[in-house]
């Protein structure tokens, strides 16, 4: 006997009332996407939960996809047979003769009530049925129990359950609209994306390039980094890398020293309001730290983030740096983001930047160039780029 199904569940959703069915829609179309690969799947959304329906798909490789799925709280796999229980022992002695477990516990759940015997009965009687057959040293734990295994009785079939496996969690990706994230080459600002992602806000990412000064790896970094990330998603980012050189050097030309960073962040700021509004992105993210460096001061921040009005959000603001490592690590972007390659901030680093500004000194040294016209430059020039499966297929980017 195979296993023939995934029963995923909501989790959090199921508070959500009247937005339910298009959080649900939602879910089922990230899954579909995420899952493409596997094209034999067919899907069976329910009010309260999900089946995916394997169809020969291997359960392994579907269930690894599906843990960065967010929205949903868990999933297990599921063998569907008909309401005999003699299928459903058979099926109970497969999951746990392929788990390395040695303790083990039946819960059966029999939502039909027409269906022959009590639950407990029929737990004992499984039980006895794997005692009977197995080739393994086993008892049975009530409490902790290494293999859960759920029998659930429905008015269709019954369904077998293995162990519960714990998913992504978090709200559907898209169900919160859409942000732009100012990505760098560095730990925070991937970690931010992900702590975005996972409240349902969709992404795409806007990057500040310096060539020469930055290189074709620094490009390749960070969009190995996107390539992480999209994971996260329906599958698909978009990313925009905006050519900041030119704006750049007219910052240090017209700046006093001290002032470079401030200024420098304040056209970031400007370019990727811009950038976001014409992409229908209703907020920016980035992955600024309280007093991490000099320009992350509440005082910095105050000045810099005046030029904007669209809500900046800052997932890691309150975290310490060894947190965010953490969260970098679990989703797999810490190893990229340690790559040693210049991003355009670290090579024009000024050696003494304020970290007091004021605005009226900002707005001093931008009036004495026209940098308007090169912020216009920069966001008629952006180019775009969109991540997605056919990422390093296709050698036409590099
Ligand atoms: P990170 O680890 O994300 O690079 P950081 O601690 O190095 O952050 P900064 O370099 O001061 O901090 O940048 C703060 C934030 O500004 C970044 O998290 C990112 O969101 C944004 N940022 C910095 N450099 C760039 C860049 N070249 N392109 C896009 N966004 C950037
Ligand atoms: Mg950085």
């Amino acid at each position: 006997m195979e296993a023939n199904y995934i029963l995923v569940r909501f989790g959090e959703l199921t508070t959500k009332g009247k937005n339910r069915k298009l959080f649900t829609n939602r879910l089922l179309k990230n899954t579909k996407e995420i899952l493409a690969e596997f094209k034999q799947l067919t899907y069976d959304l329910q009010h309260d939960r999900m089946y995916i329906i394997l169809n020969g798909a291997n359960h392994d490789a579907v269930c690894a996809k599906l843990k960065t799925v967010f929205g949903i709280y868990s999933f297990s796999v599921a063998y569907k047979m008909e309401k005999e229980l003699e299928l459903a022992k058979k099926a109970v002695l497969q999951i746990i003769e392929n788990n390395s477990g040695k303790t083990f516990k039946i819960n059966t759940k029999r939502a039909d009530k027409n269906f022959p015997g009590k639950s407990q009965d029929i737990n004992r009687e499984i039980a006895t049925y794997v005692f009977h057959h197995t080739s393994k040293e086993l008892k049975v734990d009530v409490h902790h129990p290494d293999i859960l295994v759920t029998v659930e009785i429905r008015h269709d079939a019954i369904y077998v359950m293995d162990n519960i496996i714990k998913g992504a969690g978090g709200y559907p990706v898209g169900v919160g609209g859409k942000a732009l994230l100012m990505m760098s080459g560095g730990i925070d600002s991937p970690v931010a994306g992900y702590l975005t992602l996972k409240r349902g806000v969709d992404i795409e990412c806007v990057h500040f390039a310096a060539p020469p000064y930055t290189n074709e790896l620094a490009r390749e970094k960070v969009l190995d980094l996107v390539d992480k990330l999209r994971h996260f998603t329906h599958g698909k980012i978009k990313v925009h890398i905006v050519n900041f050189t030119k704006l750049q050097l007219a910052v240090y030309d017209h700046c006093d020293e001290s002032y470079a960073m401030t200024v420098m962040r304040r056209m970031m700021y400007r370019i990727s309001e811009k950038i976001a509004l014409k992409n229908h992105c209703l907020a920016l993210v980035n992955g600024e730290s309280i007093g991490q460096v000099a320009s992350q001061t509440l005082n910095s921040m105050q000045v810099i983030n005046e030029v904007v009005k669209l809500p900046v959000l800052r997932p890691v603001l309150c975290l310490d740096k060894l947190e965010i490592i953490d969260i970098a690590t679990k989703i797999d972007t810490y190893e990229i983001s340690i790559r040693p390659h210049e991003d355009c901030c670290t090579i024009f680093t000024p050696k003494a930047p304020a970290t007091k500004p004021k605005s009226y000194k900002a707005e001093a040294f931008e009036a004495e160039f026209d940098f308007e016209t090169l912020v216009n430059e920069c966001v008629d020039t952006v180019e775009e780029i969109i991540i997605d499966d056919n990422y390093k297929k296709n050698d036409d980017i590099f």
